[in-house]
C-alpha cells in the first residue's frame, strides 16, 4: 500500500476533530489503548483505517464508513460485514451501514413494514383460502 500512515496522535485528532463521528470516544479510547501495545509495529494507521493485532495475534480493523442515509455521520467499524451498523432487508440481504436514526426513519429504503404491506398489495393475500 502506497497511501501515508499516520501516528496515533494524529489519528486521535483526525477522529477528534471530526464531529459527525458516532462513536467517537469509543475509538479515542481504543487509540489510547494503542498507545501502550506490545505489538507497536503492528499497528498501521491511515486516515480511513485503523489496523492492529490483539495480544492473541488476531488482526482488528476498523475502517471509516460514512452512513448510507445520508445524514453525514462517520461510523468508525469493524468489517461493515459484521458491523452493529449492518442492515439487511425482509430476504436478510444486505443493504449497507446505517445509523441508528436512519434506519429507524424514513431514510431507510428497505424498512421491513414496507415489504410487508407491498406484498399485501401485491396479492399474496392471506384471506384468499376462506373464499
Ligand atoms: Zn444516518
Amino acid at each position: 500500500m502506497d497511501r501515508e500512515q499516520v501516528t496515533i496522535d494524529e489519528m486521535k485528532q483526525i477522529v477528534e476533530s471530526d464531529p459527525n463521528v458516532v462513536n467517537k470516544k469509543y475509538i479515542l479510547k481504543m487509540l489510547e489503548e494503542l498507545k501502550i501495545s506490545k505489538y507497536p509495529n503492528e499497528i498501521e494507521l491511515y486516515p480511513d483505517v485503523i489496523s492492529f493485532y490483539t495480544d492473541y495475534h488476531v488482526q482488528v480493523v476498523y475502517m471509516k464508513t460514512t452512513c448510507k442515509g445520508g445524514c453525514g455521520k462517520v461510523l468508525w467499524t469493524n468489517k461493515p460485514s459484521t458491523s452493529q451498523w449492518r442492515r439487511s432487508d425482509w430476504h436478510g440481504i444486505y443493504t449497507g451501514c446505517y445509523c441508528d436514526d436512519c434506519y429507524n426513519s424514513e431514510s431507510y429504503p428497505y424498512r421491513k413494514d414496507n415489504y410487508a404491506e407491498s406484498a399485501m398489495f401485491e396479492g399474496e393475500t392471506i384471506y384468499e383460502e376462506d373464499y
